[in-house]
């Protein structure tokens, strides 16, 4: 097994005195953004973690690369520097561009977020998020890719993980908690019997980057007209620069639409593309990277998030925003809520108490975004009709302060108790039925 060299600014942290290397108090499959954040504040609460990750950092993933006011609060709470000295590429807002028209919408004003979001290769941010849980004290092994749980005979409660890495073969690890944070295929939670729920929305899409005078670009862009041949299809394209000479172009679809499953995204990529300006340089000679999808799981589109001992962060639990499928900022805080609930958890003195602090997670969840994404939910299954997209963004397009109100809600931007639209906003969440 390969636990990863350390550089001068990591730490090699070892297990506890007289604990074997392969066990832990909690083993956090998945060194993503969900993972690494739960390490973080594991590590930070004075637990034993082992991070257990399949890939060696610095590695790619899929991704637009952009974060919201959401994910930069997030960055923040973990002591991570977003200056831009430190290559962090800034934004104002996000510029809307559909219906014949074109609106910039700055980042609401609020006390609970900053006002400006971010971008940021994934290469970059998800070794630097691996880092800091090393460097609160979590031990990362890289190169470690788990195979299936480690049961208790008795029970069926998950014990451990078995894993390979190149060098030594098949060996398993214990811990007293496992988590789930290795993304939307979640093998782990599927070995479990946690399958993706059907009646919950998914997301597809596709991302490359192109040399582009576009690369500096203060504002995120959105494009709403995604068009397969005379129906709107329910997603968007997003132009987002890097601020290195390029921009992350690409775009994605719900599965509430009838074209889901039928689209060619390669195809629907190159043919919105071909109506942009050609000075803005989207072509195939100044793509830089491949053309590459993967799936957005949202709304909770796995649950239980807690099941034998097992329980789900991030993708694994379905957690992107089904209203912008943004996910890292909901990876990083579920991961917050699940190392706090985990710390408290062992504290308890028996085993009871223990259980009873863990079934409250689902809970905490439900809590934190349950109504939201109920209403995500609706949104989704309306915006699948394309008469009925088709007239929303053509209805609101027309009204700024409709689409004030409408970016507040679709990134989840608000104060607990701000002004009318806030509380307009936290009222529907409020409201919204919460089915488990
Ligand atoms: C095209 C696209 C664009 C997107 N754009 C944005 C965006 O601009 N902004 C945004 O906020 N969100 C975006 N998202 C969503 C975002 O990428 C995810 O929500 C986020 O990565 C979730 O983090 P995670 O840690 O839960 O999972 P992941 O980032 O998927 O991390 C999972 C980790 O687990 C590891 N792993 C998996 N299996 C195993 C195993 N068996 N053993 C060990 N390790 C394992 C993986 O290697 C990986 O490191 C986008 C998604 C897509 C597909």
């Amino acid at each position: 097994m390969t636990e990863h060299a350390p550089s001068s600014t990591q730490t090699s942290n070892g297990p506890r005195a007289g604990r074997p290397a392969d066990e832990a108090d909690v083993i956090v499959v998945g060194a993503g953004p969900a993972g690494s954040t739960t390490a973080y504040y594991l590590a930070q609460a004075g637990l034993d973690v082992l991070l257990l990750e399949k890939s060696t950092f610095p590695r790619e993933k899929v991704c637009g690369d952009g974060l919201t006011p959401r994910g930069v609060k997030a960055l923040v709470a973990m002591g991570i520097s977003v200056s831009e000295q430190d290559g962090w590429v800034r934004n104002k807002g996000l510029r809307v561009i559909g219906a014949g028209k074109r609106l910039e919408l700055p980042w609401p004003e609020l006390s609970s977020y900053p006002e400006y979001g971010l971008v940021r290769p994934r290469t970059d941010l998800d070794q630097m998020l691996a880092r800091r849980a090393q460097q609160a004290g979590a031990r990362l092994f890289e190169g470690v890719t788990v195979t299936g749980p480690v049961l208790d005979d008795r029970t069926g409660r998950i014990t451990g993980v078995t894993a390979k890495s190149g060098a030594d073969g098949e060996r398993s690890y214990r811990g007293r908690i496992i988590v789930a944070a290795d993304g939307n295929s979640s093998r782990l939670s599927v070995a479990m019997g946690l399958r993706k729920r059907d009646d919950r929305p998914l997301g597809v899409a596709v991302r490359t980057y192109y040399q582009t005078p576009r690369h500096d670009d203060d504002y995120l862009e959105s494009w709403l007209d995604l068009w397969d041949s005379d129906r709107l299809l329910p997603g968007y394209g997003w132009i987002f620069g890097m601020g290195d000479g390029t921009s992350n172009v690409g775009l994605g679809l719900l599965n509430t639409s009838a074209a889901f499953g039928h689209t060619d995204y390669h195809a629907l990529l190159r043919k919105w593309l071909a109506g942009m300006p050609a000075e803005w340089g989207f072509t195939e000679e100044n793509r830089t990277e491949p053309i590459r999808g993967a799936a957005l799981p949202m709304g909770f589109n796995r649950t239980p998030h807690y099941y034998q001992g097992l329980l789900l962060v991030g993708d694994a639990g379905g957690m992107v925003n089904p209203f912008n499928g943004e996910g890292i900022a909901y990876a990083m805080e579920s991961g917050e809520i699940l190392a706090r609930t985990i710390a408290q958890a062992l504290a308890r003195a028996r085993q009871a108490e223990t259980e009873r602090v863990l079934a409250g997670y689902p809970r905490a969840l439900s809590d934190a975004y349950g109504g939201y994404y109920t209403v995500g939910r609706q949104f989704v299954k309306a915006i699948g009709r394309p008469g009925l997209m088709r007239f929303a963004t053509k209805h609101a397009m027309s009204r700024p302060a409709l689409m004030a109100f409408a970016l507040k809600l679709l990134a989840n931007l608000t104060d607990p108790r701000g002004d009318a639209s806030d509380r307009l906003v936290n009222g529907l969440s409020k409201l919204a039925p919460n089915p488990k």
